[in-house]
């Protein structure tokens, strides 16, 4: 199947302080096939909401080309950016931030609506607001409310609702649960895998945490610094995590059969992560890897596809062939 976004060798920088640059997103590269959920994790200050936002237009990139069915998102022309935002639609990790609190959650989830003029009736348009909040779990009474009258997972109803006011084919989810209380987390994966399946949705799914990502992700990329260090399928990167920094990801993931008794080593990172306006040489994650090498401060290490479909870019796996970017050697 063809990628419905395909991000290649992907770069953002930031202008910071004292004429220096912020490296935010380096070299980044992988692809989503529609339907899938791709999950982005790594912790924060990654690079990874800066990725979402880039593919969203938000951000200008630095270099590289983010494609999106087929079309380059960066070299859009008016009318293809609006046609884009009605295909593409993205869920905050701050429901309250993210709504307007002086608008009632009928005006919230109407909006978008407005903006791309889909409804002249204005019944036609109240039709679909409640139906909206009945598919996103919410009660049509809600609709002349105020998003302060919501709990947080109540209101993170109201954004997804708002999110798939356009119908969208894609969503850019960042962050969607982690400011809510775990008992509600579930409900909200729920309510996503709901939609995504009756919808037919694609999710760029970002988090920090691991253990989230893994529920919901058809394929997992973990960023470290900016950069990508591996990508593969959820099972795999759970079966058997490649590189240095995943399995320091895994290992503080906590069984959760209280019966399995948890002998694993916990890997304990050592340092602080390191600037981006001053990443280390060779591979970033070197300054905190307990295997690091010579040949880690000196050679950014290349991407190798260690078993079928997962891929690193770490020196440990140099016996394998390298490639320029994950999934180089399938896409030739
Ligand atoms: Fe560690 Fe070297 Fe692999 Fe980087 S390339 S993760 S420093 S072993």
């Amino acid at each position: 199947t063809k990628p419905v976004l395909q991000v290649d060798h992907l770069d953002k920088y930031f202008n910071a302080a004292k004429g220096q640059t912020l490296q935010a997103v380096r070299d980044v590269s992988f692809h989503i096939e529609k339907g899938e959920t791709f999950g982005l994790v790594g912790e924060s200050g990654c690079g990874k909401t800066t990725v979402g936002r880039t593919i969203m237009g938000l951000y200008d990139k630095t270099a590289g080309d983010v494609f999106y069915d087929g079309q380059n998102v960066h070299e859009l022309d008016k009318q293809a950016t609006f046609a884009f935002y009605r295909n593409m639609q993205m869920i905050f990790q701050d429901p309250y931030a993210s709504l307007n609190p002086r608008s009632t959650v009928k005006d919230v989830i109407a909006e978008p609506m407005e903006v791309h003029g889909l409804y002249t009736a204005k019944q036609a348009q109240l039709d679909r607001v409640l139906a909206l909040l009945e598919e996103v779990g919410l009660n049509r009474d809600h609709a002349n409310r105020y998003p302060h009258e919501f709990s947080g997972g109540q209101r993170q109803r109201i954004g997804i609702a708002r999110a798939l006011a356009l119908d969208p084919d894609f969503i850019v989810a960042d962050e969607p649960i982690s400011a809510l209380d775990v008992s509600v987390q579930a409900q909200v994966i729920n309510l996503l895998q709901r939609l995504q399946q009756e919808k037919g949705l694609t999710f760029l799914f970002i988090a920090h945490d691991l253990s989230m990502v893994k529920q919901i992700s058809d394929r997992i990329g973990v960023m470290y610094l900016g950069n990508m260090v591996e990508l593969t399928s959820s099972e795999s990167l759970y079966q058997q995590p490649l590189h240095p920094y995943t399995q320091a990801l895994m290992s503080a993931i906590p069984i959760p059969d209280p019966a399995i008794e948890d002998t694993r080593e916990r890997i304990i990172l050592k340092g602080d992560l390191p600037s981006p306006i001053n990443p280390p040489s060779g591979c970033v994650f070197r300054t905190r890897c307990p295997f690091a090498m010579a040949i880690c401060s000196s050679k950014v290490p290349e991407w190798r596809e260690v078993t079928q479909d997962h891929y690193v870019a770490c020196h440990l796996y140099n016996d394998v062939p390298e490639q320029s970017s994950p999934e180089a050697a399938a896409q030739q």
